[in-house]
């Protein structure tokens, strides 16, 4: 397979990286922007084709593949004394001369690391990592283009100036989950799309006329994550949702106020159409960690335990009784942001709980 034109687009499944227990793959920092050149069209960046040919696969087969994002730091600690005058000190590292020499790929590497926010060797997944990156970076000036002016002795990569990774990055933007929905493959070569495969159309649209129809015509029993019983009450005069099942849950629950729910940590009966959602890995790639500690949280405040089960009515009586907001869980209760992948909800401070309540929601009866 060529980088640098699109891979086919194919189902989400599983795959050898993809699995709870696998192996964090090894990245040098500045090689996640190589490949972004890549895409955008470069044919020889300085590690390799082959080399980046191969991350971009790896980042294709699966958006929440662990990156360890390296950056030789260890290489510096060779005291100078050894290395100048020859006297004492510890040993030097494997590849001495090759890694010192590196220095121009070490501040690139550690300009990457910078920009993420990570320390040095952090693992973090590959859709975070480029959401970030092609947030904070939008062009290679003071990057790959560097800072000297004097190349002599700080060079700078050939590709550097052809705007490959620019074609890239420099129009990544914020696309809804309905768009994204909407679109399916066809995103495919846009922004972090380049680099993270999206579910096609015809996958999610599959996903959501099944999963839809099981909801209103036949499930006994609704599996929702305490989260999303909160996303419920925000989106409650909606009519449809094309990229998730938050409607029918409600119109179901509306139907039926005692059917029984049970609350699930993680992925529930609302994320199969959603293009985010990984079915080969049950996972929300775009707000795993963030989702679960909503959950979490909310249950602890509800004082119920992850699997509980209550009829709808009674779960939103006591949510009604116990959380005054959504921001208490949705916004962390004081609206503190402290990473991309912890933000609060855009709508961290709407009334939505407050209005239901009022309205009386599943209450009456
Ligand atoms: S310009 Fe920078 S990111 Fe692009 S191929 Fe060269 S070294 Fe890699
Ligand atoms: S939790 Fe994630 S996968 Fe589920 S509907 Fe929300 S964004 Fe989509």
């Amino acid at each position: 397979m060529k980088s640098n034109t699109m891979p086919p687009v194919e189902p989400m499944t599983r795959t050898l990286r993809s699995g709870p227990d696998a192996e964090p793959y090894p990245v040098q920092a500045h090689h996640l922007l190589c490949a972004a050149c890549v895409r955008g069209g470069c044919k020889n960046p300085p590690c390799g084709p082959a080399m980046i040919e191969k991350l971009l696969d790896v980042l294709w087969s699966y958006p929440h593949v662990p990156l360890r994002i390296c950056a030789d730091t260890e290489v510096v600690r060779v005291h100078y004394r050894k290395l100048y005058e020859k006297r004492g000190g510890r040993f030097f590292p494997r590849d001495f001369k090759e890694r010192k020499d590196a220095f121009a790929e070490r501040r690139k590497d550690l300009e990457v690391c910078r920009l993420l926010g990570i320390y040095p060797n952090t693992v973090l997944p590959a859709y975070h990592a480029y959401q970030i990156l092609f947030s904070r970076l939008r062009t290679l000036e003071g990057m790959c283009r560097g800072l000297s002016g004097d190349t002599s002795v700080w060079p700078e990569c050939p590709c550097s100036g052809e705007g490959f990774y620019e074609r890239i990055a420099g129009t990544a933007r914020e696309i809804s989950y309905e768009e994204q929905w909407k679109r399916g493959e066809q995103l495919a070569g846009e922004g972090i799309w380049a680099i993270i495969r999206p579910r096609t159309h015809a996958e999610m649209k599959g996903e959501k006329e099944r999963s839809a129809a099981f909801i209103i015509n036949k499930a006994g029993r609704l599996y929702i994550r305490p989260n999303h019983l909160l996303c419920i009450l925000c989106t409650r005069k909606m009519e449809v949702l094309v990229q998730d099942n938050l409607v029918e849950l409600r119109m179901r629950m509306e139907a039926d106020p005692d059917i029984p729910v049970t609350l699930v940590e993680g992925c529930c009966m609302v994320c199969d159409p959603c293009n985010v959602y990984h079915a080969g890995e049950h996972l929300c790639y775009s707000t795993h960690p963030k989702n679960i500690l909503r959950d979490l949280r909310m249950l602890e405040i509800l004082g119920l335990p992850p699997g509980a089960t209550l009829p709808a009515r009674r779960l939103y009586k006591l949510i009604f009784d116990k959380i005054p907001d959504v921001k208490t869980v949705c916004g962390w209760g004081d609206g503190s942001n402290t990473s991309p992948f912890w933000k609060p909800c855009a709508d961290y401070q709407s009334a939505a709980v407050k209005d239901a309540r009022k309205e009386g929601f599943l209450q009456s009866g």
